[in-house]
C-alpha cells in the first residue's frame, strides 16, 4: 500500500474547504454526508467549520467489491428531514464517473433547497461519464483505485487517516 495523501496534507486541504463553505454559507449549512466513504471526511470537515451547522446523511449503492461503477444508483437511506429552502452541501468522498454524484444531485435539487453545492474530498476528472458541478474539491488525483479515510476496499482500510493506493487492484475482475 502507497501512501498518495498524507493525513497532514489532508487535515490542510479540509480545513481550507471548510474556510471556502463557511465563506459561501455565513447563515449557516446543512451538511448532507453520502456514507459510508463520507463519513470521515465529514466529521473532520464539521470540525473545522464554525457556526451554524446541521446534518443529515443519505446512503446509496457503491462499488462493493467492484472498482467500477454501474451506472446504477440506489438509495439504501434517504435523509430523516426535508431540505425545503435550506442552504445544502453534499459530502462526498470521491466523484469517479460522476454517475452518483448527478443522480444524488438530481434527487435532491428536486426537494426545492435554497441552494446546492457538493464538497468532494476527491476527484478523478480523467474517468468522468458526466458532467458534474463541484464546488469544493480537496485533490485530483489520477486513475487509480484508492482507499483510506473512509474509502474501502470490501469493507477494509477506511481507518487508515490518510489516503493510499493499493498495490494491486482487487476489484478489476
Ligand atoms: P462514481 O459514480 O462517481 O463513479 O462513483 C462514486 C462512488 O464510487 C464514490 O462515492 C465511492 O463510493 C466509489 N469510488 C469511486 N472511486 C473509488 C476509489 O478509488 N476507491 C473507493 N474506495 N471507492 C471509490
Amino acid at each position: 500500500m502507497n501512501v498518495l495523501i498524507s493525513s497532514d496534507d489532508i487535515q490542510r486541504r479540509v480545513r481550507e474547504m471548510a474556510a471556502d463553505i463557511r465563506r459561501d454559507h455565513p447563515d449557516g449549512v446543512h451538511l448532507i454526508a453520502v456514507l459510508k466513504g463520507a463519513f470521515v471526511f465529514l466529521s473532520d470537515l464539521a470540525r473545522a467549520l464554525p457556526g451554524r451547522c446541521s446534518f443529515d446523511f443519505m446512503a446509496v449503492s457503491s462499488y462493493g467489491k467492484r472498482s467500477s461503477s454501474s451506472g446504477q444508483v440506489q438509495l439504501l437511506k434517504d435523509l430523516d428531514a426535508g431540505i425545503e429552502g435550506r442552504d445544502v452541501v453534499i459530502v462526498e468522498d470521491i466523484v469517479d464517473t460522476g454517475l452518483t454524484l448527478v443522480c444524488l444531485q438530481d434527487i435532491l435539487r428536486a426537494r426545492s433547497p435554497r441552494s446546492l453545492r457538493t464538497a468532494c474530498l476527491l476527484s478523478r476528472p480523467s474517468r468522468r461519464q458526466i458532467e458534474v458541478s463541484v464546488e469544493y474539491v480537496g485533490f485530483t488525483i489520477e486513475d487509480k483505485f484508492v482507499v483510506g479515510y473512509g474509502l474501502d476496499c470490501a469493507e477494509q482500510h477506511r481507518n487508515l487517516p490518510y489516503i493510499a493506493v493499493l498495490d494491486d487492484d482487487p476489484g478489476a475482475t
